[in-house]
C-alpha cells in the first residue's frame, strides 16, 4: 500500500458525496481484499462504516484493526452472501447484515446474536433484476420475508440492498428498488435504508434515492483477487 492514497481517495469521494447527497445518506467503504492497514488509513481520514464480503476475511481484519487501534470505533457491515454455518460468527462481529435473503439465515442470526450487543440491523437483499445466478429474494417475495424478519426479537429490519445486473438498465433497476423500499418504509417504522450504488454508479444511485452507497475500488484501488484465499 502506498502511503496516503487511500486517505486521499476517501477524501475526494466524501467531498463529492457531501455536495450531492441528501441528509441521512452515507458512504459504506468496502474493503474486501484490502488489509486492516488500509481500513485504518480510511478511518483516520474520516470513514466510519466499513463493508465486507467474506466472513472469515472480515473477522481477521476486524480483530487486527481492534488490536492495532483500540481507539477506533468502527461499524462493520456484511454485504456478501452468508451461509448458515457462518451465522454465529457473523452475529458476533457485524453491526449490520445487508445480505439476508432467507428466513433460516434471519432466524439463526436472531438466535445467535449475543444479547449484550443489542439487535443486529438487517437489510434484505433483493434480486431486483431477476438474475438467475444472483442471491437475493425475488421482488414478490420481499413482503413475506420482511414480515417474518420484523417479528424476530434480536433483529431490526432496516431496509433493502440491491446489486443491479451489470449489463442491465441501471436506472430502471434503481427505480424498481426505490419503489420496493418506499412500500416497505410505509409498513415498518424501522425501515430507513436503501443500499444501492457502487464505485461506477453511485451518483446515479443517489439521484434515484439511495441512502447508502457501497464504494470499494474508488477508495481502496483496484482489487487483486489472485492473492485471495478461498473462503
Ligand atoms: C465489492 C462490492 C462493492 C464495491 O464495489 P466497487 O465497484 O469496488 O465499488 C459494493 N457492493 C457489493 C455487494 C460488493 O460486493
Amino acid at each position: 500500500m502506498q502511503e496516503g492514497k487511500v486517505a486521499a481517495r476517501w477524501r475526494a469521494v466524501a467531498r463529492e458525496f457531501e455536495s450531492v447527497a441528501k441528509a441521512g445518506a452515507h458512504v459504506l467503504a468496502v474493503g474486501k481484499t484490502y488489509p486492516a492497514e488500509c481500513v485504518i488509513e480510511a478511518a483516520d481520514a474520516g470513514a466510519a462504516r466499513f463493508g465486507e464480503n467474506y466472513v472469515q476475511e472480515a473477522v481477521e481484519k476486524i480483530e487486527r484493526v481492534r488490536a492495532l487501534r483500540p481507539d477506533l470505533k468502527l461499524e462493520w457491515r456484511l454485504i456478501g452472501p452468508l451461509q448458515s454455518n457462518k451465522t454465529r460468527v457473523a452475529a458476533q462481529y457485524f453491526d449490520w447484515i445487508e445480505s439476508v435473503d432467507r428466513l433460516k439465515i434471519a432466524q439463526r442470526l436472531s438466535e445467535q446474536r449475543p444479547p449484550e450487543l443489542g439487535p443486529i440491523n438487517v437489510l434484505i437483499e433483493v434480486n431486483v433484476d431477476g438474475e438467475a445466478t444472483k442471491s437475493g429474494v425475488a421482488p414478490d417475495e420481499l413482503a413475506a420475508l420482511a414480515q417474518s424478519v420484523a417479528t424476530l426479537p434480536n433483529l431490526t429490519l432496516r431496509g433493502i440492498m440491491v446489486i443491479p445486473a451489470p449489463e442491465g438498465d441501471a436506472a430502471a433497476s434503481f427505480a424498481r428498488a426505490r419503489a420496493l423500499f418506499e412500500k416497505l418504509k410505509e409498513r415498518y417504522d424501522t425501515v430507513d435504508t436503501l443500499s444501492m450504488g457502487m464505485s461506477a454508479d453511485w451518483r446515479e444511485a443517489l439521484e434515484a434515492g439511495s441512502t447508502e452507497v457501497r464504494i470499494g475500488s474508488a477508495i481502496f484501488g483496484a482489487r487483486d483477487y489472485s492473492k485471495k484465499k478461498a473462503v
